[in-house]
């Protein structure tokens, strides 16, 4: 199983992401989680991170390459949660990993989430587990960044007909099983 998720900060794709790898059996790939345990003593990387800022593609494509490459040759597949984000690095991932080119898509999951839900959500989270990017302002930020950088990304998927719209704005179970339920149909189509 070969899988993209795509969403805005705060829409579902980690928890549902990891569901979805232990399922399958195969390796999920945070780039947020990937970026977050890089930072230790990087405080340039830091910066980017904690103003909700995209950091650049040669430190993410140094970082992720190896560990996508990893995934593949134990399990076949991946989970990749939060990358590609942008149209650039869609198409770079296209030439120097071979997303969607030798190693093809089943999928890509995009959950769909108002705004106001995704305010409410983060600003909880950020109480649960004081994660440094969940403030109001760096969340209006992030959002922002998503509408400008990664939105474009729902069409390109579309138009290669692989794009699962799944409405995420219900409970966690829900959300699931309305995956499964789409995956399901794609797959054995
Ligand atoms: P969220 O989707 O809730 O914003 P993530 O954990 O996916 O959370 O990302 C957190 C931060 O990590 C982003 O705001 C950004 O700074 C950085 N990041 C994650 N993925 C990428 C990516 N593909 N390209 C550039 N920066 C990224």
């Amino acid at each position: 199983m070969r899988l993209l998720m795509l969403g805005p900060p705060g829409s579902g794709k980690g928890t549902h992401g990891v569901r979805l790898a232990d399922d399958y059996g195969v390796v999920h790939i945070s780039s947020g989680d990937v970026l977050r345990a890089a930072i230790a003593g990087d405080t340039r990387l830091a910066g980017y991170v904690a103003r909700g800022d995209l950091v650049p593609d040669d430190v993410l494509f140094k970082l992720l390459v190896p560990i996508m490459e990893r995934a593949v040759a134990k399990t076949g597949g991946f989970i990749a949660d939060g990358f590609p984000r942008t149209l650039a690095q869609a198409e770079r991932a296209y030439r120097e990993i071979g997303i969607d080119r030798h190693l093809k898509l089943d999928a890509v999951v995009s959950l769909d989430v108002p705004d106001d839900v995704l305010v409410r959500r983060m600003l909880d989270r950020a109480q649960q587990q004081g994660r440094a990017d969940d403030t109001l302002e760096v969340i209006q930020h992030r959002l922002a960044v998503y509408c400008a950088e990664t939105y474009p990304l729902i069409e390109y998927f579309r138009e290669r007909g692989i794009l699962l719209p799944v409405n995420g704005n219900q409970p966690p179970d829900d959300v699931y099983a309305d995956i499964k339920e789409a995956l399901d149909q794609r797959v054995t189509k």
